[in-house]
């Protein structure tokens, strides 16, 4: 479903905040592509993080939400600001040794209705993870709520989900980048966690 905001302002919100860069980029995956992408530098400004997380809690406020989680580290600020305005507790699940856990001395209670927050969702495999721990809970997914879809519409929750934005990724084999063909140099960000 999406947004009620215009997509190409979020796009515009997104490329004036340098969350969004365009050129010839290589991703740590190794592979090329016409986009960078980093989250985080959007959120750094309270009125995008309150206008994006305003989104999320909007979207799911007769969700009867009684617990926001995310996985660490991406989904912390997104899920503490769309806690914080549906006026619920807020935790994170990390992970240690490759295993998503819930830390801290946080809890999900079995029963509670819990939303899952997260900034980007490429693969998913964080935000099942943490729905993972939901379940195992035996608490009540009450739905998925992040600020930008970058799966290429591949992903399914089997829950009631929603992002902000879609922003599809773009990637070639370096052998196959258009772009190497043109001749363009290409840009390696400096940051390691690219989308
Ligand atoms: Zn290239």
């Amino acid at each position: 479903m999406p947004s009620k905001l215009p997509q190409n302002e979020i796009l515009n919100i997104f490329r004036e905040t340098g969350a969004l860069l365009e050129g010839h980029f290589q991703l740590t995956s190794g592979l090329h592509s016409p986009q960078y992408f980093q989250c985080a530098r959007v959120l750094q400004f309270p009125k995008y993080l309150h206008l994006f997380a305003g989104e999320l809690a909007r979207h799911f406020e007769y969700n009867e939400i009684e617990l926001v989680i995310s996985p660490a580290i991406g989904g912390i600020v997104v899920g503490t600001e769309v806690g914080r305005l549906l006026g619920v507790r807020t935790i994170f699940a990390e992970r240690r040794d490759g295993i998503m856990e819930i830390r801290r001395g946080f809890e999900i209670r079995p029963g509670e209705r819990v939303l899952v927050v997260e900034d980007v969702v490429t693969t998913g495999g964080s935000v099942h993870e943490v729905i993972d721990l939901v379940r195992g809970a035996k608490a009540i997914l009450g739905g998925v709520g992040y600020i930008v879809d970058r799966s290429n519409g591949m992903l399914t929750f089997d829950a009631r989900h929603y992002s902000v934005l879609q922003l599809n990724a773009v990637t070639f084999k370096p052998e196959e980048c258009p772009l190497c063909g043109k001749g363009l140099p290409v840009t390696k960000p400096g940051s390691r966690g690219n989308y």
